[in-house]
């Protein structure tokens, strides 16, 4: 079977998840390898939770120069392994800085590249949304090796032990290569709540919600559920939330099983960021806002009486 080279996402040498369901993606299609590039002696915590999701092989690019140069010398890394080994495909996360990569790869092995993937086929044929969402496509690469980013939440992990094999990989990096250098890293104050493009539930808010106080009835929501919050550049506009949370064009894409609009209309620049969401849930007061035609399920209500009503009643649910 055909080898498929999966870019491990990490955070210091912590697997996301997308890389599970990207090896379960890959697992589908052909022969599984994971791509390891990080600092020295961090592969060593991952590979058996890598092996676990089908990893054959995984292949292990480690050393300061990974950490402190940004995303060129992972691309070199990977362009090194895709010379040595020729795989079918290569897949990557969809996130900013796995599409750096993927773009810098692209341009040395002067391959197609199909960014924001939400779903793979035979044939390396890609469902992709293009246009800002409106549109959804199918596409290919014809020119080398498919190099597919792969959005998180798009293929559910599906653990499948592998005994993965370990090997190193020796990679030449040009002074190009390092040219930008990271010297000062600021870690972002997180709270309980996960990463809102990681999580399988996302609860937004919109302008409806009226206030920034009102907020914490979506907050409620989301712990009920164990969900990130999301919301509209409206209500991150107005100071309600802060912009790192909005979802939509120019926000955050997110693609959870289960998305929950309360107060939000569903203009185009919101529905870009969030309709490959699996379920949509909508509370809205006007039967006519456009974001029912998106939903799955809806309620045309005052959000202030149903999304109360609905947290208390998962809460007693979950007790
Ligand atoms: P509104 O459109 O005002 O909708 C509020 C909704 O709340 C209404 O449907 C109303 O019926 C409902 N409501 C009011 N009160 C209640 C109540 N008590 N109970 C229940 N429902 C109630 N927007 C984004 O979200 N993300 C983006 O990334 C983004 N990028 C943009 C980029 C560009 C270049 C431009 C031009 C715009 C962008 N926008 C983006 C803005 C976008 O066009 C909309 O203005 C915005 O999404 C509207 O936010 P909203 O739905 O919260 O507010």
């Amino acid at each position: 079977m055909a080898e498929i080279l999966v870019l491990v996402e990490h955070v210091d040498g912590t697997a996301k998840k997308v890389t599970f369901e990207m090896l379960t993606k890959a697992r589908q299609l052909g022969e599984p390898s994971a791509v390891f590039v990080g600092a020295a002696g961090q592969a060593a915590t991952i590979v058996d939770k890598l092996a676990e999701y089908g990893a054959q092989k995984v292949y292990v690019a480690e050393g300061e120069d990974f950490v402190d140069h940004q995303t060129a010398p992972v691309a070199a890394a990977l362009a090194t392994i895709v010379g040595d080994v020729s795989p079918a495909a290569v897949f990557i996360a969809s996130s900013p800085g796995g599409k750096e990569v993927a773009a810098r790869l692209a341009v040395r092995i002067g391959s197609g590249l199909l960014p924001d993937a939400v779903d793979v086929v035979d044939g390396f044929v890609a469902t992709q949304n293009a246009f800002g969402g409106a549109t959804v496509v199918q596409s290919t690469v014809t020119a080398g090796t498919p190099i597919i980013c792969l959005r998180p939440n798009s293929t559910p992990p599906e653990a499948a032990p592998a005994a993965a094999t370990v090997q190193p990989v020796e990679v030449s990096l040009s002074d190009s290569d390092k040219a930008a250098r990271i010297v000062e890293r600021v870690v972002e104050a997180k709270g309980g709540r996960p990463e809102l493009t990681d999580a399988a539930i996302v609860v937004s808010g919109g302008r409806g919600l009226g206030a920034a106080e009102k907020f914490s009835v979506v907050e409620e929501l989301a712990d009920a559920l164990g969900a990130a919050v999301g919301a509209s550049r409206a209500a991150t506009d107005a100071g309600w939330y802060p912009h790192q949370n909005q979802v939509g064009q120019t926000g955050k894409t997110v693609s959870p099983q289960l998305y929950v609009a309360v107060g939000i209309s569903g203009a185009i620049q919101h529905r870009a960021g969030m309709q490959t969401s699996k379920t949509i849930v909508v509370v809205n007061k006007d039967p006519d806002a456009p974001i029912f035609a998106l939903a799955d399920f809806g309620v045309v209500g005052d959000l202030h009486t149903v999304v109360p009503a609905l947290t208390q009643e998962i809460v007693k649910r979950k007790a």
